[in-house]
């Protein structure tokens, strides 16, 4: 929130300025108030003059690093705006462009003061200014640019990103040589494409000259020297063949004006890059435009050109056939002028021109220097050929009618915490992002932090997201993941991953299975040879023991099939049908062996592996139901279990299941008995369990710590036969005076 400047007290003298008194501040403003004044005589500069006077008391206690108080820039940012007739939301935002990054001042503050436009755009400028570019590494120049104009809903945020860019770079002597290049280098892979692919041919330019000349300073001077040392030589050069040009269109009756000009010093620089030549061998350091009226003086001037001088083959381009993806025009074409020196001739008409140096900002550009009816549609025809040329866009229609560019709709960017960016398609999520990190980031991630933020998982990652990925180690993908991944990486990884853990429990269990199965039949495995499993792995097709291991847990084979195979003689091929399986399951904490194997039939199927579930650990007479799990076999769950509630929704994975008839089995069951803590307690409690020829397998007796009073919490483990008799159990239980509940633990 911002404080309203406070009335000056009476009492002091002199009155301290307000800050934008500041003689340099307020001499700052006349100079930018003059020059929008001059452009438009007509407009009302109150909201430019309020937009000033804000932002100065907003920045009142800042300064720049040349200790001028920090208005200046914004003042100045402003200015280049109005240089390039920028309309007045424009000319307000670069004024107040760093007021919400910089100062206590939200997007809200400048909607109530400046209305939804310019707070929309100072919005935009805002989230641009966060993004940490210096950080990025090179190879993600692609991206950054990408996503900057990805973000950007408005075109203006851009341009004035740029105007601040521009001064920034004029200003740049006061800051460190490291900060210098940084800047400049920014600039280059950064801001010059951006200008470059909007079409903004005259910033780019002025960039790219700012910049080159802190990226490369020595580059830089050498090219200077040279020009200066030509430049008299080349001033006449440009002065003889202009006029020639303009005598020859004038015969020819094309009306036209000549400019001649000198190239930039980024641009004689790429080309000795380019072509690995000193400076002393570039030769067409000059250059003539021809803007002239319509296209068929632009071929008509070209002609003219040729007839006069020689032409280069190779160099002649026709933009005007085929315009740039950034709809610039012209035709350009090289020729040996007088005395065989080389130069370029670009010939293009007024509107042509305005588009190469303008680009997109020209159609922000203040209303009244456009002449004739054509903005409106010219706006759309730059939309649409930028839409046209990304493909990316589905909904052009939607978009053109409310003059957003969403050039890279199909694609987000987001940072890690260390500025790299991460691109990602629409609506990732940070497990995706975890996974384009690396894979054991993925596979260890247990949640994720967006800008500081905790976020669920299903989370849609959004433009501009810094995304930290919280991870622990030992931490397994879930199957659930596979929902809420949209990258392919992310989802193979995922499987992969699943079906690696699967196989290792299958092989963990169907050795298990194996060995049970063996002692249960009075095969020693023990005396069979390492070879001859892998023989019967072989005769199955599989070349390890472990894949045999592997197929038993997932319940591909029956142990039985497999140990008739090992010992014929002892184990006979009959495979009885519907005959119930026997498995053995191992009781968490109980001791090994005694009275552990359950007796489960599965519907129609014979030899499978089929456990009870732990969650609900089934007893006989209870209602059950069968799923097929991934590696384990068949789990078997009371009906009632929450589990299995939320597991079926897999129909297909649903089995049948039912309790075989057997005759001497156990199950085991887990109760507490919630009672009073009085003597022959526990004796009352034992009894019952005699009496009705159970076994208990451990019973512990604690004090309730939760309640105040003599109560006592007795934990039982015991062996029941069915479902019935654990009934009768439980109810003479709580006939025992002093017994409040008792409880089965599932
Ligand atoms: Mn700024």
């Amino acid at each position: 929130m911002s404080t309203e400047p406070s009335p000056v007290p009476a009492a002091a003298r002199p009155p301290a300025p307000q800050p934008w008194e500041v003689p340099v501040v307020a001499e700052a403003w006349r100079e930018l108030e003059a020059k929008v004044r001059a452009a438009r005589p007509n407009d009302d500069l109150t909201p430019l003059r309020k937009a000033f006077e804000r932002g100065a008391w907003w920045h009142r206690s800042r300064k720049r690093d040349s200790g001028l108080p920090y208005i200046l820039h914004p003042i100045a940012v402003s200015a280049i705006l109005a240089d390039e007739q920028m309309d007045m939301v424009c000319l307000q935002v670069g004024i107040l462009h760093d007021v919400v990054e910089d100062e206590d001042v939200t997007v809200d503050d400048i909607r109530r003061q400046f209305g939804d436009e310019v707070a929309r755009v100072v919005d935009g400028v805002t989230k641009l200014g966060k993004i940490k570019l210096a950080n990025a590494e090179e190879r993600q120049a692609e991206s950054l640019r990408k996503m900057l104009l990805a973000m950007t809903t408005d075109i203006r945020v851009i341009i004035v990103k740029l105007a601040d860019r521009m001064h920034n770079l004029q200003t740049l002597d006061a800051l460190s040589r490291e900060r210098q290049q940084r800047i400049a280098l920014e600039t280059l892979e950064i801001y010059v494409p951006i200008a470059h692919r909007l079409g903004m041919g005259k910033i780019r330019g002025q960039l790219e000259d700012l910049a080159f000349k802190f990226q490369d300073p020595d580059a830089y001077k050498e090219i200077l020297e040279q020009l200066e040392t030509r430049r008299q030589a080349n001033a006449e050069y440009l002065v003889q063949i202009k006029s020639t040009v303009e005598a020859k269109l004038a015969r020819e009756n094309i009306p036209a004006r000549v400019e001649g000009r000198l190239k930039r010093p980024y641009s004689v620089y790429q080309k000795i890059k380019r072509q690995r030549i000193g400076i002393e061998q570039v030769y067409d350091l000059l250059a003539l435009r021809i803007i002239t009226d319509s296209v068929k003086n632009c071929y008509a001037a070209l002609g003219v050109i040729h007839n006069e001088w020689t032409p280069i083959m190779g160099r002649i381009k026709d933009f005007i056939a085929i315009p740039r993806p950034n709809l610039y025009q012209s035709l350009h074409t090289s020729v040996l002028g007088p005395g065989g020196h080389s130069f370029e001739v670009q010939i293009r008409t007024e509107e042509m021109h305005r588009i190469a140096e303008e680009g997109i900002a020209a159609h922000w550009k203040y209303k009244e220097r456009h002449k004739g009816p054509a903005d409106d549609d010219q706006r759309i025809a730059w939309l649409r050929q930028l839409v046209e040329w990304q493909k990316e866009v589905s909904d052009s229609q939607s978009f053109l009618s409310t003059l957003k560019v969403e050039l890279y709709s199909e694609e987000v960017y987001c940072f890690t915490p260390k500025g790299r960016v991460i691109v990602l398609p629409r609506d990732a999520s940070p497990i995706d992002f975890a996974y384009a990190i690396h894979s054991d980031v993925g596979n260890s991630c247990v949640g994720a932090k967006v800008n500081g933020r905790i976020v669920p998982l299903k989370y849609n990652l959004r433009n501009g997201d810094v995304v930290e990925i919280l991870t622990q180690s030992g931490h397994e993908p879930s199957k659930d993941w596979l929902a809420l991944v949209k990258t392919s990486r992310a989802r193979n990884k995922i499987r992969h991953h699943i079906n690696a853990t699967e196989r290792e429990k299958a092989i963990e269990i169907g050795a298990k299975y194996l060995e049970k199965e063996s002692r249960r039949l009075g095969v020693s495995l023990n005396k069979i040879s390492k070879e001859r499993l892998e023989n019967v792995a072989a005769e199955y097709g599989l070349s390890k023991t472990e894949d045999l291991y592997a197929a038993l847990g997932f319940g591909r084979f029956s142990a039985r099939h497999i140990l008739h195979k090992l010992e014929p003689d002892l184990v006979p091929e009959n495979v009885e049908p519907a005959r119930p399986v026997t498995v053995p399951v191992p009781v968490p904490g109980g001791p090994a062996g005694a009275g552990q194997d359950l007796v489960l039939k599965v519907k129609g199927i014979d030899d499978v592996l089929v456990y009870r579930a732990k969650c609900c650990n089934p007893i006989r007479g209870e209602a059950i139901v069968g799923y097929v799990t991934r590696g384990k076999g068949v789990a078997v769950h009371s009906l009632h279990c929450k589990n299995v509630q939320s597991l079926l929704y897999e129909n297909e994975r649903k089995i049948d299941v039912e309790w075989a008839r057997a005759v001497a089995e156990s199950f085991t069951v887990k109760l507490i008995v919630y009672s009073e803590d009085r003597p022959g307690m526990l004796h009352e409690i034992t009894s019952v369990f005699y009496n009705e020829s159970s076994n208990i397998r451990s019973v512990e007796a604690r004090m309730d710590e939760k309640r105040n009073d003599d109560s006592a919490i007795v934990d039982l483990t015991c062996e029941v036969k069915d479902k019935r008799q654990m009934e009768k159990i439980v109810s003479a239980l709580r006939r025992i005076s002093g017994v409040r509940d008792v409880e089965r633990v599932q």
